[in-house]
């Protein structure tokens, strides 16, 4: 069980360090949202969080978000999708609010169509995998130019922005680099657009690397164990 009490403590710090982060960067707080990664906590984690203000909740696995959203839907909270996702799952998926793995113009498209079908929008990430780590999901960059000519064609599958997982290290300026370079490619991406606002969310940073994030411009970080505490199984 999770004791408010610290709970409350440690995303009040975690608030204070993203603020400081930004503030290095020239930048307002209010441009950094922070989601907090429940992934394998329950329900009752959720509620603590939300009641402390919280907004934003990212998880990795289909059914176990929904399960969370639906059981916390008094609270109008955001649920944002971060796993890897199978294009079999696109049509419970788009239940989500953002999902931030697309990875294919297949996956793209059946996220379009299973969210016109549902009859809602839903906003997308492209997940672009800069370390070329055959282990990991994502786009590679070269991929990219065509995902966005395809988001360019989708009505009910909204482009917002790229979203990076930088291989795992210790030294968080190790990642630093990584981070940079997704900026970069947004940037260089943007005039492809149909909207230079399909380009404006960054989704990176987690628990250990966040601040280094915020000073390379993200804009989404997804932080889990250092809200929740260390997760009992990796997910
Ligand atoms: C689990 C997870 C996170 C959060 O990781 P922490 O180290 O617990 O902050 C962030 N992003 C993705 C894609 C994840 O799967």
């Amino acid at each position: 069980m999770l004791d408010p009490v610290v709970l409350s403590a440690r995303l009040s710090g975690i608030r204070e360090r993203l603020a400081d982060a930004a503030r290095r960067a020239r930048r307002d707080p209010a441009s950094v949202r922070l989601v907090a990664v429940s992934k394998t906590f329950p329900i009752d984690a959720v509620r603590a969080c939300a009641a402390l203000g919280q907004c934003d909740f990212g998880e990795n696995k289909v059914q176990e978000g929904l399960a969370k959203s639906e059981a916390t839907a008094d609270l109008s909270l955001r649920w944002h999708f971060i796993g890897h996702l199978q294009s079999n799952k696109a049509k419970k998926a788009v239940a989500f609010d953002t999902i931030h793995s697309i990875d294919s113009e297949a996956l793209l498209i059946k996220i379009d169509e299973a969210a016109h079908a549902a009859g809602r929008t839903v906003d997308v990430l492209l997940q672009v995998d800069l370390a070329g780590e055959a282990t990991k999901f994502g786009a590679t960059p070269d991929q990219l130019a065509r995902l966005v000519d395809t988001a360019n064609r989708c009505t009910a599958a909204q482009l917002v922005g790229l979203m990076t997982l930088p291989p795992a290290v210790d030294d968080p300026e190790a990642a630093r680099p990584y981070f940079a370079t997704l900026r970069e490619i947004a940037e260089r991406l943007t005039p492809r657009a149909r909207h230079a606002a399909m380009l404006r969310e960054l989704s990176m940073g987690m628990s250990h690397d966040f601040g280094v994030a915020i000073e390379e411009g993200a804009t989404l970080v997804r932080v889990g164990s250092a809200i929740f505490g260390e997760r009992e199984y990796h997910a």
